[in-house]
């Protein structure tokens, strides 16, 4: 079967997938990660119906990196019989001011890829590890990046923008919005699910470990509550979300904190797990008793409310509300706290539909319509691969 493999590359996991290519559109047949590089680097994969086809755990040093942990999955590919492999998109998370689509990646688009190394030093260079490994082994397989910024770049220049001299916007200090593989994937699903609906006013929800909203209007994107890095708007599972930069210059101007120091605080300790003290994942927080974990779910369902008003303005009203990724996909209470919030704004919540994880948990005459949609970038970045690769043979 000729197949595409789909790759996201990060700094703790490298996950995989491979998708067939038939008659009838994209088929998944294996979900695949390595967790836990040079920790405890463990390599997991299903078929598509969840049969777990590997699972190795290996030596620490075994795996110390990335480029290991590449190898070793690349090893174990090779091993499965039946798959011709055409083609592999990447994730990658930033395509910086120029790229508004994906990309067939040759040496200069690399180049190009590499230059945002700065834009984003936390993923990037991860990012494009594998395609560069791929280009010395499989110089023959095209490859293809697909990016987190790409869906946001129709942004007008005024939202796109910050208030800094004009100078620091021409060298791609502005406003990018990410997770848009998830947006772009969600826009296209609603075209599906509610084609009238589709055309409208639509803020969609992207609640994961990483949290983000994008407001759509036809389709598009015209405004996200991430800026210039991952770290603004919503807070997060370890990122603090909107936060003011008198923050960040109090914590290393009189506290004498170095700039590695408050960015490990941003990335990696602060958001829910900073503000709790117990832990990252919503499902703890719910569970837990602890005053702090109440507090730090009060803030999330608060920021959440406050910035789908800034998103309402920016469209001029909302004609449906999108819940995805791990929390919007699974926790009907916060759900129930978000809706809540929105109810100003002609909001109401079905209970019965929200407790059943619905794929519309909104009542017959609320103003908004409320779904729920499972996200799923790596079949976008699949389509994209095998759009690219088709109209590059034509
Ligand atoms: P990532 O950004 O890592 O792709 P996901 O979209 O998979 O994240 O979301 C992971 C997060 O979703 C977990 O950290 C957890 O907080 C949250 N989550 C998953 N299931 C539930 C649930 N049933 N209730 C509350 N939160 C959940």
């Amino acid at each position: 079967m000729e197949a595409l493999l789909v790759v996201n590359a990060g700094s703790s996991s490298l996950k995989f997938q491979v998708f067939g290519i038939a008659e009838a559109g994209l088929t998944r047949q294996i979900r695949g990660q390595i967790g836990g590089i040079g920790t405890r680097p463990r390599l997991q994969a299903k078929t598509a119906d969840g049969a777990v086809i590997i699972d190795r755990t290996y030596a620490a040093e075994a795996v110390r990196d990335l480029p290991a942990a590449i190898a070793a999955a690349r090893e174990w590919l090779l091993t499965l019989d039946g798959f011709e492999l055409r083609a592999i998109g990447h994730r990658v998370v930033h395509g910086g001011p120029d790229y508004a689509q994906p990309v067939l990646i040759d040496a200069t688009v690399l180049d190009r890829l590499a230059s945002y190394q700065d834009l984003a030093p936390l993923h990037q260079p991860n990012n494009l590890a594998p395609i560069r490994l791929a280009m010395e082994i499989n110089p023959d397989v095209p490859q293809v990046a697909c990016f987190d910024t790409a869906f946001h770049r129709g942004h007008a220049e005024h939202a796109d923008c910050y208030a800094l001299p004009r100078a620091f916007y021409d060298q791609g200090v502005r406003r990018y919005g990410f997770h848009g593989l998830s947006y772009e994937y969600i826009a296209e699903r609603l075209r599906e699910v509610a084609p009238q609906a589709a055309h409208g006013r639509i803020i969609v929800a992207h609640l994961g470990s990483g949290a983000s909203m994008c407001a759509l209007r036809g389709g598009r994107s015209i405004e996200s509550t991430m800026g210039f890095t991952a770290l603004d708007g919503l807070p997060m599972g370890t990122r603090p979300g909107q936060l003011d930069p008198g923050v960040v210059l109090y914590l290393i101007m009189q506290k004498g904190m170095s700039a590695q120091t408050v960015s490990n605080l941003l990335y990696h300790d602060a958001g829910l797990k900073g503000l709790s003290g117990v832990s990252n994942d919503m499902r703890d927080l719910l569970a837990s008793d602890d005053p702090h974990a109440a507090l730090a779910v009060a803030h999330f369902v608060y920021r959440c409310v406050l910035n789908a008003g800034m998103l309402a303005a920016a469209l001029g009203g909302i004609d449906a509300f999108v819940f995805t990724a791990g929390v919007g996909e699974n926790s009907a209470p916060i759900r129930a706290r978000i809706v809540e919030g929105l109810a100003w704004l002609g909001a109401e919540l079905d209970p019965v539909a929200n407790e059943a994880d619905a794929a519309v948990i909104s009542t017959a005459k609320s103003r908004v319509v409320l779904h729920v949609l499972p996200t799923d970038e790596e079949l976008m970045i699949a389509r994209h691969t095998l759009a690219l690769i088709s109209t590059h043979k034509a």
